[in-house]
């Protein structure tokens, strides 16, 4: 009934629903209009999935699957998936209201995952990314042991490829279903990551709503530079769990982007519609932008194998020994790098005229450090 309301003959789409003020229902799920949980205002479908899942009128993220993610943050939404095969036994032979296997297989057929994640490789404003999505309707987008190995993989494969590492996470924690060999995962993923790190790789993460528990307790913590959505919980226990402990009043907003921004934990809250062209930004500022050097062949379409030749490369003004170019070599504490990535918003060229002038440097001033460096940046180094 709501929905033939909704379809009504006149065809004016952008009719108010006020027709029906204040009942207090489920809501159509599959009709033209639907209600926003933060602000509750009727809302035209479609113009939430117009403005990349959010509403319209207080500007409230929904929850994007992993597929969702892709289609807005890839160029073209091109996303070659790998080790999509990756899927989950029941080491523990676990059952709670359900049998674990069960409870995968129920998620297996909603989703049309083997776990909660996806990663792959694909382009992001014209640069080469491996990318990494947790998807919350699989079990609450759990870590179990097969979301734990493609993570690592996906650190391994940027590694590979000397390209930025973006992990989204959309988590509620470790899995429980898999008792400590998900918490296992804790110390793997970040294990990945530090290698990972050591050799210069840049790990972008993003957090949306929700990332919490053991996935926040780790890897995700963790990225060079940390984004997050408006208004995602963002934390390690509940706020019950805390309240009930420390027995006390928490303050208006516990847990928030916005919060956890205020405190130290993030470093920049960005809308989802500008999160494309923000990754794109960071990794330019501490990358080195995308133009190939003047020398260089063909720009155009070679672009794969360019990317993934080198990223060094990528920093043009540097142009020189093929040493300089060999690895992206450990970047200064990548931390304070990215510090000052956030702070000195708006310096782009001095962030990466510093980076320069400090490559510049290096190679000759210190043998030590060159040796060292050289080793850390292992195999890439040695091609
Ligand atoms: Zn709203």
């Amino acid at each position: 009934m709501n929905r033939e309301e909704a379809t009504a003959p006149s065809g004016d789409q952008d009719r108010k629903p006020d027709s029906e003020p204040k009942r207090k229902k489920k809501e159509m799920p599959g009709g033209l209009w639907m209600r926003c949980p933060a602000c509750e205002n009727m809302i035209f479908r479609r113009d939430v999935e117009r403005g990349h899942r959010c509403c319209p009128e207080c500007n409230h993220h929904f929850q994007l699957t992993a597929r969702e993610r892709i289609a807005i943050t890839l160029d073209e939404g091109l996303f070659a998936e790998f080790d999509a095969d990756l899927a989950p036994s029941d080491p523990l032979q676990f059952t709670d209201l359900k049998a674990y296997p069960d409870r995968l297989r129920a998620a297996q057929d909603k989703t049309g995952l083997k776990d909660a994640i996806m990663v792959g490789t694909g382009k992001l404003e014209g640069r080469q990314v491996v990318l990494a999505l947790m998807e919350f309707s699989f079990i609450g987008g759990s870590m179990g042991y097969v979301v734990g190995e493609k993570i690592a993989r996906a650190f391994e494969k940027a590694g590979e490829l000397a390209c930025p590492c973006i992990v989204f996470t959309s988590s509620g924690g470790a899995r429980m279903m898999e008792g400590v060999i998900s918490l296992m995962q804790m110390a793997k993923t970040c294990a990945a990551l530090a290698r990972f790190q050591e050799k210069g790789g840049l790990f972008l993460s993003v957090l949306t709503d929700p990332s919490t528990g053991g996935v926040l307790a780790s890897f995700s913590s963790l990225g060079d530079v940390v984004l997050a959505e408006p208004g995602a919980v963002i934390g390690f226990a509940g706020p019950r769990v805390i309240q009930n402990t420390i027995k006390q009043e928490l303050p208006e907003g516990f847990q928030r982007s916005e919060f956890m921004m205020k405190h130290g934990f993030i470093d920049r809250i960005v809308h989802r519609k500008d999160l494309r062209s923000e990754l794109a930004r960071i990794s330019d500022l501490i990358l080195g932008p995308m133009e190939p050097a003047p020398g260089d062949k063909d720009p155009t379409d070679k672009g794969v194998e360019k990317d993934s030749d080198s990223g060094g490369k990528r920093e043009p003004e540097s142009g020189k020994s093929p040493e300089g170019r060999a690895s992206p070599e450990p970047r200064p504490t990548s931390r304070s790098r990215a510090r000052s990535v956030t702070v000195e918003k708006g310096s782009a060229p001095r962030v990466a005229k510093d980076a320069l002038e400090r490559k510049a440097k290096e190679p000759g001033d210190d043998k030590a450090k060159g040796g060292r460096r050289r080793s850390a940046g292992g195999a890439r180094a040695d091609r």
